[in-house]
């Protein structure tokens, strides 16, 4: 599908950054504009792929450049006060060519968390293209603040938006490695999970002999109803030449062991997919409406496997709306990626709300000693001084 990319801080910038990058490399198609929004000119800066045109400086009046530091609240501040000038640069995507607007922005922070709620309320009511969310939740080492401004923005978010599609960097990190070490990889990761669901949408079925593939309606239908989504994925590499030689002799056979192989790859990498590291990590039992997606040369493609893989989507996951096709695409790997929309069951957002409450605790308890604190130091013990003024 094709969609209007905004990113919106230093992580959704860099991570639509990406996408772009992602886009040409593979001509998956799925970006077909793209905008970063930031209070920090030196974030913008440092973008490579988002047309300098489509970089938006926003709050020049009110931190001149300098970003928010971890401030949210200035961040939602901002981005109402200059919604104008996003709006400006939007002006210039072509919104009958795109089936969905995604807003994406790191939830811990300040620019993206704050405004990316702004944001998409301010679109959906504009539009009436889908506006889904790309959020990202920090990392637990990252500490009470940052986990305060994500819950309290990922709590707005969700409301604001058609679908918030939720990555997790805690999940993600690798034991004794900084998150922040790790960004790269886990924003490639970000990007392939989400290009290879996007993407699945725009292949125009004349291309390849596909069996059954998704369309942009199927995924839009797995995002509507709101709440929040996950996508597991896995991949297994394939040869993409086709064999000849003395097997085809008996081609009749060969071709029997040659299915049921690929059936049987299909069925194994969607349980993979689904039972292993998922964006945000959660029960899948209880998801409202999943999506599978099969990418991957299409003689490893099959109706079958896929088929397979859908019902046992539907066991698990107790959804009568599961969908599924296959994404033809000439790379060496098979691979299966699957979209759990409506999710319920999610402990690490229980977590994260628990620990924001005491974080806000905290803040309120030292705010409060603070005043007395400095009263004691100021004042003098018999009160026996005048202030000037
Ligand atoms: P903002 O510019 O004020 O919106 O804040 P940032 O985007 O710099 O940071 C917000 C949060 O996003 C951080 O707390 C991190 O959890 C996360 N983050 C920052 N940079 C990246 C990145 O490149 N990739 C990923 N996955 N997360 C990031």
């Amino acid at each position: 599908m094709k969609l209007a990319m905004i990113g919106f801080g230093q992580a959704g910038g860099k991570i639509v950054d990406k996408f772009i990058e992602y886009d040409e490399r593979t001509g998956s198609g799925i970006v077909r504009s793209a905008i970063a929004v930031n209070t920090a000119k030196a974030d913008l800066m440092g973008l490579e792929h988002v047309p300098e045109d489509n970089r938006v400086l926003i709050g020049q009046a009110r931190v001149k450049g300098h970003g928010v530091g971890a401030d949210n609240e200035l961040g939602a501040e901002i981005a109402e006060e200059d919604i104008d000038e996003v709006q400006g640069a939007i002006d210039n995507i072509p919104v009958h060519e795109i089936d969905a607007f995604l807003v994406v922005a790191g939830l811990g922070g300040g620019t993206g968390s704050g405004g990316s709620p702004v944001l998409a309320k301010h679109l959906k009511r504009i539009y009436t293209e889908p506006v889904y969310g790309l959020g990202i939740l920090p990392g637990s080492d990252e500490g009470g603040i940052y986990t305060l401004n994500a819950a309290r923005s990922f709590q707005t978010f969700v409301r604001e938006v058609d679908n918030l599609l939720v990555f997790d960097n805690d999940a993600w990190r690798k034991t004794g490695e900084s998150v922040e070490g790790g960004y790269e990889q886990i924003n490639d990761e970000i990007v392939r999970r989400f290009g290879v669901l996007f993407g699945a949408g725009e292949i125009d079925a004349g291309d390849n002999v596909a069996e059954s593939v998704v369309d942009s309606s199927e995924i839009i239908n797995t995002l509507s109803g709101g709440g929040v989504s996950t996508v597991g994925y896995d991949a297994e590499s394939v040869e993409t030449s086709s064999s000849g030689g003395l097997l085809s002799r008996f081609k009749g056979d060969d071709d029997n062991i040659e299915s049921a192989n690929t059936t049987n790859r299909i069925t194994s990498l969607v349980r993979k997919a689904a039972l292993g590291r998922l964006t945000l990590p959660c029960e899948i039992e209880g998801a409202e409406r999943a999506l599978l997606v099969v990418s991957g040369p299409p003689k490893h493609l099959n109706r079958k496997g896929i088929e397979r893989g859908r019902k046992w989507l539907e066991e698990q996951t107790g959804s009568m709306e599961v969908r599924g096709g296959d994404y033809p695409i000439n790379e060496p790997n098979v691979a299966a990626a699957v979209l759990l929309s409506g999710v319920h069951n999610v402990p690490r957002i229980k977590e994260l709300q628990q620990i924001a409450i005491e974080a806000q605790e905290n803040i309120d308890e030292i705010q409060e000693e603070s005043e007395e604190n400095l009263e004691t130091l100021v004042e003098d013990d018999e009160d026996e001084l005048d202030p000037l003024f």
